[in-house]
């Protein structure tokens, strides 16, 4: 064993060499993923990834020598991802529960924590039960198929994240997609409905390439005037929403019209990773019993449960984060829009600046991180031809020099690019 290892290192075959497969198949493999590789930088849509050397913050250390960026670009809205008593919560449930379960749920794999941040979920969203999964993606992949059958039929708003997507792809429901938050075609579409035994409209509650909010009231009022159970999805909602944080449902009086949340414990409520399900006690039950990525994907690791029990226990005994984070929010879009920009959306943190052209919206964000300051910029697919913007997201750690340092810096751009007079 230990001469082939050496013969191994000899031949550059050693830990740490990349080995790849020979033969006509993998070459062929090779050709075609580097042409579509290539049609990809072709297209312009190609996706390139800046690495951090720090935490996750306000502030940000980035590979290669950029120290002290500010960072508008993270779904990190209330600060927790870096809070103190967040971080030692991790710690401790790694020290007491271990590193992971190595176990799906129903195997080996619920401890106490899990039981109870399921409970403080349910708690926190007042409904009667909740499940855990690896992630919100996860959480959308897993519900549809097991709940609706060839018999029902699902309505799904068209601009829905992809997993709500991809999640109803996977189920045999009768699938209806209506106009974005266009009430009109939500009611032709419940109409034609009417003839399946259970009809479930899908939305998210705040989208996050717009920051526009789902009309929640209208949505609910349709679904009792045709019989239908209402979904939500409060990635970009979920901690801040609402005067207690609770969601779009709190913001918009409907607690008790939505039927089932699906959230995640990787945007506000920590950020490290997960997602969950809410709703009543027998869809839990069965979600346990059918729901695939619960029943065939590893259980949260305990640091990541102890982060998310922090942050839910935090916001349970105060709203005073999320008050500091909607007061910046509104500072951000008020002084933009007196400079002259059109931000998209009304009240939530999730602030698009609109610019219309790709290019200008690419050049406009490489020269904000010129001046330390970490924006994206997101055209045509992300977004529509023609919208393309900068998203800019704001998170309670900012401070109000922050946000004003962010306002100048995107006065001033803007100008020397001719997207402000
Ligand atoms: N739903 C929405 C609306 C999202 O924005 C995201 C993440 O980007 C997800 C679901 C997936 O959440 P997670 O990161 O927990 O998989």
């Amino acid at each position: 064993m230990w001469r082939g290892a050496a013969v191994r290192v000899l031949r550059g075959g050693g830990a740490g060499t990349p080995r790849s497969a020979s033969g006509a198949a993998s070459a062929q493999l090779r050709r075609l993923l580097e042409n579509e590789l290539e049609d990809i930088r072709g297209a312009g849509t190609w996706k390139s990834e800046r690495i951090i050397t720090s935490r996750q913050g306000p502030h940000l250390r980035l590979a290669g020598g950029g120290a002290g960026i500010l960072n508008f670009c993270a779904n990190n809205y209330l600060g927790l991802s870096s809070h103190p008593e967040v971080i030692r919560a991790a710690v401790e449930a790694l020290e007491k529960f271990g590193a992971g379960l190595s176990s799906v749920r129903f195997i080996c794999g619920t401890q106490s924590i899990h039981k109870d941040l399921e409970e403080k979920i349910s708690r926190f969203h007042q409904r009667e039960d909740a499940i855990l999964y690896p992630s919100c993606f996860d959480a959308n992949a897993g519900i549809f198929e097991a709940l609706l059958t060839p018999e029902d039929a699902v309505l799904s708003d068209e601009l829905n994240h992809a997993s709500i997507i991809d999640g109803i792809r996977l189920c045999k429901a009768n699938k209806y997609r209506y106009k974005h938050m266009d009430m009109q075609d939500l009611e032709a579409k419940l109409q034609d409905a009417q003839k399946h035994r259970l009809r479930l409209v899908a939305t998210d509650g705040a989208f996050s390439m717009d920051g526009d909010i789902a009309p929640l009231r209208e949505i609910c009022q349709l679904a009792q005037k045709y019989d239908a159970l209402v979904f939500i999805d409060e990635c970009h909602a979920t901690g801040f929403l609402g005067p207690n944080g609770r969601g779009t449902d709190e913001l918009l009086g409907v607690m008790d019209k939505v039927t089932i949340i699906n959230s995640t414990l990787g945007k506000a409520l920590g950020g490290a990773a997960g997602g969950y399900t809410t709703g009543p006690k027998p869809l839990i039950d069965l979600l346990r019993q059918r729901s695939r990525p619960y029943l065939f994907s590893n259980s949260l690791p305990p640091a990541v449960v102890g982060c998310a029990s922090k942050a839910l226990d935090l916001l349970m005994e105060s709203n005073a984060i999320a008050q500091s984070m909607a007061a910046k929010t509104q500072r951000f879009r008020s002084k933009m829009t007196a400079a002259g920009f059109t931000i998209s959306g009304k009240d939530h943190p999730i602030c698009p600046v609109m610019l219309g052209d790709a290019r200008l919206a690419a050049v406009m964000a490489e020269d904000m991180l010129n001046r330390g300051i970490y924006v994206i910029g997101f055209s045509y697919p992300v977004v529509p031809k023609g919208k393309a913007r900068i998203r800019v997201q704001i998170s309670a750690v900012h401070s109000n020099e922050d946000i004003d340092h962010c306002v100048e810096a995107f006065t001033e751009v803007g100008r020397k690019h001719g997207a402000l007079p």
